[in-house]
């Protein structure tokens, strides 16, 4: 896939108004449709986890007024879009216990399940504080991800509630807010790792990849990089709180972070201020907010993979794409996968040549730039 390809908003078929997606927007899944049949409400309403907007569209058909949020940059990129064709929805880039909003009637969530409890207690919480009393959460899910687990900390937070949906192991629960509920607050977490010989603290917040320590590919790539890398430019892509990239900085190398979770983004910012260097360090949809002209030394990637996930195998074509784009001549990509992830097809299709650094558990690729 090419990068503009990868960029390009497609307007989706939907019967309710105009629906936008694009590779690596999250929010067409089966409990998300599941949802958009099922939920609805008048009065304000609030979508906590809005992807590309599928559910916000159909409660904006049923008469509410829906704040849709979301912090995952593909799906905001293609979420602005399709707020802007719906006179009745606005959306916003925010993380849940950001939001100020309060006194909705309707909120709706399908739980972030792949990025941990912590995450999904704080996407609870947050709905649970903006409901007025009285007000309905509409919530979606897989029983085979967390779902009997997620209706069962809604009930202790709202109230009384209950499944009133079914398709295949997909459900979807009503529960009314019976009782106040505190304000989400999600302080960050201390992770302390030695990386390429030398002490570093990293401090991540609820829903980022690889919370509990730093990720063992993430050190098996550190490993194979260049012993010498002050004063070169380094671009991390996929860039999480920056296991590969803070130590880099820490030797002198010039860091950019490309990022798409916003929670990964702030987690990244503490990081490197608590660690006093400096890095460029962007909410960013692959290379999309990287500045016009910018060219690296290095870039490196321990790219998002999740078994059968399409979406996610674009985002990592596209990684490919942009390495090759913003590397300079004679430059080097390395990624590192598991082994049964076939990316040696696409690195050497964009440069021309691939070398296996490491195998094993996992595999250390590299490409140069011609
Ligand atoms: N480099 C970090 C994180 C690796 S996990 C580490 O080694 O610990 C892969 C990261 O890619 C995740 O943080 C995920 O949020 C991010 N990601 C997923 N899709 C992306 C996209 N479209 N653009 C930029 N980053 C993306």
């Amino acid at each position: 896939m090419e990068l503009a390809e990868y960029h390009a908003l497609q307007k989706l078929p939907a019967p309710r108004g105009a629906l936008y997606g694009k590779p690596g927007a999250a929010g067409l899944e089966e409990a998300y449709r599941l949802l958009a049949d099922i939920a609805e409400g008048d009065g304000p309403a609030l979508d906590l986890s809005a992807g590309v907007g599928l559910v916000s569209l159909a409660l904006a058909s049923r008469g509410a007024e829906v704040l849709a949020l979301e912090e995952r940059r593909a799906s905001c990129r293609a979420l602005a879009s399709t707020a802007a064709a719906c006179a009745k929805m606005r959306a916003r880039c925010l993380l849940p216990w950001e939001l100020e909003e309060r006194g909705f009637a309707t909120a709706a969530l399908v739980p972030g399940a792949e990025r941990g409890n912590l995450w999904v207690r704080q996407q609870l919480q947050a709905a649970a504080h903006a409901l007025e009393e009285g007000g309905v959460l509409w919530l979606a899910g897989s029983r085979k991800a967390g779902f009997d687990r997620y209706l069962g900390w809604a009930r202790e937070l709202l109230g009384e509630g209950g499944v009133v949906a079914r398709r295949r192991e997909f459900r979807v629960a009503a529960l009314t807010k019976l009782r106040p509920a505190a304000r989400p607050e999600a302080g960050f977490a201390t992770i302390e790792a030695r990386l390429r010989g030398r002490r570093l603290r990293f401090f991540v917040l609820p829903g980022v990849f690889s919370a509990d320590g730093v990720d063992p590919a993430s050190r098996l790539l550190l490993e194979r990089l260049p012993e010498e890398v002050a004063g070169l430019e380094v671009l991390d892509l996929g860039a999480g709180y920056g296991a590969l990239s803070l130590p880099l900085a820490l030797e002198g190398a010039r860091v950019t972070l490309l990022e798409q979770s916003l929670a990964a983004v702030a987690s990244a910012r503490e990081s490197f201020a608590r660690a006093g260097v400096a890095a460029g360090i962007h909410h960013s949809d692959v290379d999309e907010a990287l500045p016009e002209g910018s060219f690296f030394d290095i870039v490196v990637s321990n790219p998002p993979f999740h078994v059968g996930g399409r979406v996610v195998l674009h985002v990592t074509e596209a990684f490919v794409a942009a390495a090759h784009a913003h590397l300079r001549p004679g430059g080097r990509f390395y990624l590192v996968a598991n082994p049964f992830l076939k990316y040696e097809r696409w690195m050497q299709d964009r440069f021309g040549n691939v070398r296996e650094l490491h195998s094993g558990r996992y595999k250390v690729l590299m490409s140069t730039k011609p």
